[in-house]
């Protein structure tokens, strides 16, 4: 389906336009986003990168990443020579003053030909560290200032700790407004994570029972089957608790505890999420003992193949402290939510690959039914499934057909495969389509950032300070150690899995 969504010119500038990012997500969202007419009629791409590329060169490798990884298939051939005659590439160091000169020629000229001024976006696909470098180059250039039209997002990780975070965060506001800041979490720009707020704030039904009344407890599981891959190196310098819990599950956290904001408004729902965030029950030294976890793999058997374990890994330290797992028990201290317990958890080379919320209802207060008419009896129970299947799913005991009155749970399913027949967009096209739109709702605000670096420093230091002396805790293929069953065991709750379907198999 086309596209009525007007927006305005617009220059994209990748920084790290050869690297991994560009070529597996953000150019195969922006030909997604041009197809289904997106993009205005009026764009460039301009790629920047280290490597000697001609236009042609880069073009040829950039058309190889959409055929092989865009949801759209193979690029179909016209509409790809369309697409590809706005991109150009110029080679640029980052570090080097005069490079950002040819990038401002670059603007001027099509500022010149265009039918308005262009709305410049610096997308920083880059590694963290040169984010200061480039945004004191940007502060160069006579479009920088402009708060109504230059943009730059930040790819994460943004800080390694609450100290660096807010040295970043001081150095951008330094140089630009808040609102040309849009620092990228993609799990935000999902669908089924977008979904929370029109399930909980465009029906009746959920808000007057969405509080701790009626609801024991919440679970926020992001688990994946791989190890860390080729990213070692990086990987050993961050941690699970960086790489996934302090931004993904936290900003999704947020959404499930949110207060109704008044409208949906950028600036109202994200004071509603750093609400949240300020009320969650600071770490001691006695929460990190009793309600925090983290583990590490070792090696094991996936499939049918031996794996290795972390620290056999390419570019891990062989006796490295790093978790590659981590669960945490945390509560909100306000009203909505005072005694309900968050559990979170996060893992690599875990049994599933699987992103769910799961909401569980307290009991029913007395039960009229004979004790031998359930075959299994379940709490009500909501589940958020992010991946692999995108759905919500609400399970209810319901009589099973028959003469006896015997009871089991049954799931009412939306799924969105079933119920839509258009293809989901990637999260990157509709975060890459909101920061052309200016829209920042689904971008993290800098205190935000703060706020949640902040949370989670005490368990990080603690982490850090205490070597762990039962890494690898955990094998390949398992659900992680021992003891995140026994954190949430503890309080009789279990952690909640869907069953892998055939398709969900590798
Ligand atoms: P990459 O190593 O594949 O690419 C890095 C890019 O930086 C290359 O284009 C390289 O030419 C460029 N570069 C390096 N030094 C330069 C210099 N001095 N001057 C100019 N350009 C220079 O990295 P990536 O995987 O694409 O990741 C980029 C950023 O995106 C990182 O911050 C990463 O954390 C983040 N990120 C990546 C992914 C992913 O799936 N790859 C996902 C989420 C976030």
């Amino acid at each position: 389906m086309k596209s009525n969504i007007k927006t305005k010119p617009t220059i994209y500038m990748i920084f790290g336009g050869t690297g991994d990012l560009a070529e597996r997500k953000l150019i195969p969202a922006l030909y997604n986003l041009f197809l289904e007419g997106y993009m205005p009629k009026e764009f460039a791409i301009i790629g920047l990168g280290r490597t000697d590329y001609t236009n042609e060169s880069f073009i040829k490798n950039l058309l190889g990443g959409v055929n092989k990884f865009s949801r759209s298939g193979k690029a179909d051939k016209d509409q790809w020579a369309d697409f590809s005659s706005r991109i150009s590439y110029l080679r640029t160091d980052v570090n080097n003053e005069g490079d950002y000169a040819k990038m401002e020629q670059v603007i001027d000229k099509y500022e010149a030909e265009w039918s308005e001024p262009p709305v410049i976006i610096h997308y920083l696909a880059v590694a963290p560290n040169f984010f200061p470098i480039i945004a004191s180059n940007l502060a160069k250039m006579k479009s920088a200032g402009d708060a109504e039209r230059t943009r730059v997002v930040i790819e994460k990780p943004f800080g390694r700790d609450l100290e660096t975070a807010k040295e970043l965060n001081a150095l951008l506001r330094n140089i630009f407004d808040e609102k040309q800041i849009y620092r990228i979490d993609h799990y935000l720009g999902k669908e089924t994570v977008q979904n929370m707020m029109a399930f909980r704030f465009a029906n009746a039904l959920f808000e007057p029972i969405w509080n701790r009344n009626f609801i024991e407890h919440v679970q926020i599981s992001v688990t994946e089957d791989i190890g860390v891959e080729d990213r070692g190196g990086y990987y050993d310098g961050s941690g699970a608790l960086r790489d996934m819990l302090q931004n993904h599950i936290l900003q999704v956290l947020c959404l499930v505890a949110m207060e109704p904001p008044v409208n949906f408004d950028a600036e109202e729902v994200r004071n509603r999420k750093v609400d949240v965030l300020r009320a969650m029950r600071k770490f001691g030294p006695e929460e990190i003992r009793f309600n925090t976890v983290r583990g590490q793999y070792g090696e094991g058997w996936v499939k049918g193949e031996k794996v290795e374990g972390y620290r056999q890994e390419q570019g891990v330290n062989k006796e490295s402290n790093t978790e590659t797992f981590a669960a945490i028990k945390f509560f909100i201290d306000n009203w909505r939510w005072q005694n309900v317990p968050f559990y979170v958890r996060t893992g690599k080379r875990m049994h599933q690959k699987s992103s769910i919320i799961s909401i569980q209802f307290k009991d029913v207060p007395h039960l009229i039914f004979p004790n031998n008419s359930s075959e299994s009896w379940q709490q009500n129970r909501l589940i958020i499934s992010i991946q692999p299947e995108m759905s919500i799913r609400l399970q209810v005991q319901a009589k099973r057909p028959g003469l006896d009155m015997t009871l089991n749970p049954v799931d009412m399913v939306f799924n969105y495969d079933g119920t839509y027949e258009t293809d989901t967009p990637e999260a990157y096209e509709t975060l890459l389509l909101d920061a052309m739109k200016g829209d920042q709702t689904l971008f993290m605000r800098g205190d935000q950032v703060e706020t949640a670096w902040d949370l989670i420093m005490p368990v990080l230091e603690s982490w850090e300070v205490k070597k762990s002396i039962n890494f690898p805790n955990y094998s390949a293929d398992s659900w992680g150690p021992e003891a995140a069953e026994a954190l949430i065991a503890k309080d009789g709750f279990h952690w909640f899995t869907l069953p892998i379907k055939k398709s969900d198999k590798k």
